[in-house]
This record gives C-alpha cells, structure tokens and sequence, in this order.
C-alpha cells in the first residue's frame, strides 16, 4: 500500500511519520524515510540541526570519540566528500557537519525548527498520533518517532536564591550562539563531568579567578586529540566500508575501542603499569587495555588506581589532587571523561577546587555562591550539572497511550521497553537509543543508523502488509527488561550514582537504564526479531 492511500484510508491523516528532533538522529530518519516514499514531518525545539551540537556550544565542547567514526556510514559519498579537520572534532566543526548534511540531503524543508513538541496522544479508534507543538499547531500521523536524544533535558539544580544572583548564570547545554565575554570575571562552575571536564580548562585561561564546585571526583583520561593527519584519512577513506561494518559487530561501536584480550589480573603488576603506561593518552587506552575492568572489581581497581597516580604526578598539591581522586566508585561506572589538559588546570594560581560534599552549596547569593563554611563572589556561575538522562526527553512531550496512560506513569518506577525501541501501551511509538538499547554506552553515530534503518524496514513492512498499529507485547517487553537487567548485573556498573541509573535527578527511580550487551549482540537480537516477523510485537490491521 501507498503512503497515499494509507492517508486516505485514514482520512484524518496528515503526515506518515512525525519525528520528533532533527539531530543525528532525527536527520538521518528523515532521509531514510523520504527515500522510501513516507510523508515526514521533524519538528526541533532549535533553531537548526545538530541537536546535541546545536545545543552544546559551551567553551571546550568536543567529541570524545573519532570523528572518523563519529559520522554517518550510510552515504559513501557523504563519508568520502567530508574533511574532518582534528581526530576529535569541536563543537563548531560538528554542526557545520549537520548543516552540510542537512542541506546535501534537502532536509530543511520538511524540519520545523523552534518547535517543540507538547503533547502526543494516541487515538485508538483511527490509529493515528495527534501531536501538538509549543506553537499551537496540532497535526496527526501514523507513525511517531522520538529522536530526542538522551541528554536534551537540562538539569539545573533547585539552589535556593537563584533568582536573586545579580551576575550572569547559564548551563552549559544553554551556552549562547555569539558566546559570552568571561574575560577577567570571576567565575564558578558546579559540575565536574564531561562537560564541566572540557569546559574548567577553558574558563580557567579566560577567568580572573575560577572557582570548581566539585560534588564526586571524577576519572578522566587525556584525549588523543590533533589535527587529522592527510594519510590517515585517506587510510581511512579507502578502507571505510570494510571498517564501518567492523564496528558494527563490537562491542561499543568503534574499532578503536576494543579491549585487550587479557585480564588484568594475569600480568604481574610491574607489567600491567607499563601497559597502562602505554595506554594513557591513547583513544580508548586505559579502558581497553585488559578485558575485565567493567566486570572485576579487583581488576577495576588496577585502573582506578592507575589514574589516581597519574592525578598525583600532575596536580602539584597534593591536598587538591586527593580532592580530585575518586574513591567511591569504579572506574567506568560513570560515562569516562576525555579531557584536554584537566588536571593540569589545578596547578594554575587562579583556579580554586571546593569540595561541596565536605563542604555543601546552601545557597546562590546576589552576590555569588554559598557554601556551610564560605562564601564566594562570582560574576558568572555556570551550570554544567548534566541532564535528565534518557526518560527527561520523553516525559516532557506528555506523550499519552492507549487508554489515557501516560508514559511517565508507565515508567513511574523506571523505563520499560522491549529492545529500547518501543513500549506496550504505546503503539506506533519508536524510540531511537532509549532506555533498554546500548545508547550512551556506544558510538551514538552506529546506534542511530542502526536504529533508524531498523525502525524504517517494520515501517515499509506495516506499510507492505497493510498493517496500521505496531506494539510491543507485554511479555516480550517483560523479558527484554529482565534480560536488560540481568546483563547489568554481571557488571559493576551499578556500583555508581551515575545518571546511567538516574542518581543524579532526585526522586528519579533508580534503574540501569543502557544495555550493556554490546551493539554487536544488539543488532543480532534485532535483526533475529525481525526476521521471525518481528517477534514480540503485535501487528494490526
Ligand atoms: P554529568 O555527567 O551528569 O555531570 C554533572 C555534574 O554536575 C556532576 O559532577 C554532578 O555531581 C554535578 N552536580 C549535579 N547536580 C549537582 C548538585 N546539586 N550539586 C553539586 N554538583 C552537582 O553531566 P555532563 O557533564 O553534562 O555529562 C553528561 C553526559 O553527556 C556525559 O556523561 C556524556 O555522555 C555526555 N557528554 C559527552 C561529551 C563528549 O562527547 N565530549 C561532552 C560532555 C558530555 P555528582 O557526580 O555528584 O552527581
């Protein structure tokens, strides 16, 4: 059946497919489905492509994996016309890239930017999402298909006296398009993850003075990152197909990260110090080097104690370097960070680390910040405090299934989705990297490609076969998010308050929400489902 006469059929129908998001992800869907013939309408809260690199122009904002291989596979010509300038590309070379796609692709003309979704509700009777938009409009389609990403939502800490801060305060993801003038301010940053990680060196080279407000340490590794030698880009360029399909089948989505076929416990101690040696510095290094490190604890602690030495050796004071050690978790339980000179940043005379666990923020002052035991001036506060990971993105569309049940409802004790890309109750609805797919704990650029072709191939099915709804059977979704659970529980990963289980929102259920199986055993799964007639889901005339 045509698109056309699935309109008609319906009567009420405006659009196949509306997606929600036009960063990688909700590009790449566009494309794919317009090529195969479907009526698609993106709506982005932005006012352009890029999402996650529309967002984040905060200083120090870069990939923290190869530009190489963070990018789309599904054009050769694409991959073989663009020139990544350094190994980690920054922020403004990546959304130059979105809009290069964007306009090769003629995307634009059917993403509505600056508009958000507010609502989505699904109609039983006509089979069909009624959508609205920030801006009053309402429209009805199909097929509805989230590509939020996971890190949309900002989270900005409910501090008492914010609104009475007479200085300038911002997070980072809110970072503005023209930037703002840090020279010779005083500046406070809350947050040392990623972001906070990239961001500390920079504020620190502009700021009279820099004060870190530090919560929990984290471990971070020097990136690899320069300008991209010619020779290794035409290496690549040649070897492209044959490498993309390599990542695919890995674990984490990159042939560039992929552990050492040891443990760490099987080489003595002056060895394993020489292999980490050699891995510091190096993409994926120290993460890599041992095959055991998110699985052992004894031999996460080999890791874990090898980057507290090197916090050590470059943080002159040792007061300050224990402050940025951490102790509490293991290592790659929370999101690594890659950074550019981090540590070193804290032997700088205008950079100050306040631990506010020892010492808690009370309060934002008209003046600055205060803590139990101090008070600091500040002219410009920064929030790089993270997201409300994953569900954050979802919940804020007020998305409402069969039945009047609303999404957060469903998931009121934590996601529930069979393979990441659907949910019961919620019919037609698809999720590109949600909860209970490898998501965050991959190359985002395979995870998006494979989700989306994934995604495209059941719609041409339905579209073939005459099929107006698709759901997820309770008890495939059941199992899939016991064996989600059960795979996370063979790891050490919830051995951490990260956001992966929603510890740093509070209230937020505590749920491992990534699976950790790998995108190579991923996509198996998916494709087997698909194979036996897309198994688990229930499809209706
Ligand atoms: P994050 O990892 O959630 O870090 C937020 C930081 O803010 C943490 O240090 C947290 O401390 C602190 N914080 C939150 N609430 C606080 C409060 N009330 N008081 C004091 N401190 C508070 O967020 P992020 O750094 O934005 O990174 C999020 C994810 O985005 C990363 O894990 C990564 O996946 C992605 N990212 C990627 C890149 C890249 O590719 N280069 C760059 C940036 C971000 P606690 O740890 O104690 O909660």
């Amino acid at each position: 059946m045509s698109c056309k006469d699935t309109r008609e059929r319906v009567g009420a129908l405006d659009f196949d497919v509306v997606v929600v998001g036009a960063g990688f992800a909700g590009m790449y869907m566009l494309h794919r489905l317009r090529g195969m013939g479907f009526s698609v309408r993106v709506f982005e809260r932005g006012g352009g492509v890029g999402g996650t690199w529309y967002w984040n122009r905060y200083p120090g904002a870069r990939v923290d994996g190869p530009s190489m291989q963070y990018s789309y596979s599904f054009s050769p010509e694409l991959e073989q016309e663009w020139r990544w300038t350094e190994h980690f590309a920054a922020q403004p070379e990546l959304e130059r890239y979105a809009n290069h796609v964007a306009d090769r692709f003629g995307l634009r003309r059917d993403i509505q930017f600056d508009t958000a979704v507010t609502s989505a509700t699904w109609d039983d009777t006509q089979q069909l999402w009624s959508i609205g938009t920030g801006r009053g409009d309402t429209v009805t389609a199909r097929w509805f298909v989230a590509a939020t990403g996971c890190l949309s939502a900002t989270n900005v800490p409910g501090f008492p006296g914010l609104d009475t801060f007479k200085g300038r305060w911002l997070h980072t993801s809110r970072w503005p398009k023209e930037g703002i003038d840090l020279l010779g301010k005083r500046i406070g940053i809350v947050g040392t993850g990623s972001t906070g990680i990239q961001a500390i060196p920079e504020l620190a080279a502009e700021a009279a003075h820099l004060y870190v407000f530090q919560r929990t340490p984290a471990y971070s590794l020097p990136s690899d990152n320069r300008p991209l030698e010619p020779e290794f880009e035409q290496d690549w360029k040649r070897r492209y197909r044959e490498l993309r399909q390599a990542a695919r089948k890995t674990w984490f989505g990159s042939v560039a990260f992929v552990a050492a076929e040891r443990s760490a416990l099987e080489v003595p101690e002056d060895e394993r110090d020489r292999i980490y040696e050699a891995a510091w510095g190096k993409y994926g290094g120290v993460l890599t080097a041992f095959n055991d490190l998110t699985v052992n604890e004894a031999a996460n602690e080999t890791a874990s104690e090898f980057v507290r030495k090197k916090i050590r050796q470059i943080v002159k004071d040792p007061g300050v370097a224990e402050k940025l050690s951490p102790r509490d978790y293991p290592i790659a339980t929370k999101r690594i960070c890659i950074d550019n000179g981090y540590y070193e940043t804290f032997n700088r005379p205008n950079v100050t680390l306040v631990d506010v666990k020892a010492d808690p923020i009370q309060a934002i002052t008209p003046t600055g910040l205060r803590t139990a035991n101090a008070a600091y001036d500040l002219d410009v506060l920064v929030f790089a405090t993270g997201f409300d990971a994953m569900t954050g993105p979802l919940f804020r569309m007020n998305i409402t299934g069969r039945n009047g049940v609303k999404l957060q409802d469903k998931w009121a004790a934590g996601p529930r989705t069979y393979l990441g890309l659907a949910t019961e109750g919620f019919p037609n609805l698809f999720i590109i990297a949600g909860p209970g797919s490898p998501s965050v704990l991959s190359n985002m650029m395979v995870s998006i490609e494979q989700h989306v072709e994934w995604i495209s191939n059941l719609l041409d099915h339905a579209r073939n076969t005459g099929t107006d709804a698709v759901e997820a059977k309770r008890d495939a979704e059941d199992a899939w998010v016991d064996h989600v659970n059960a795979v996370a529980d063979d790891t050490l990963y919830r051995r951490a308050n990260s956001w992966y289980v929603g510890a740093n929102i509070p209230g937020k259920p505590r749920v491992f929400m990534p699976y950790v199986a790998g995108v190579g055993t991923y996509r198996e799964r998916c494709d087997a489902v698909a194979a036996a007639g897309y198994d688990g889901f229930r499809l209706q005339s």
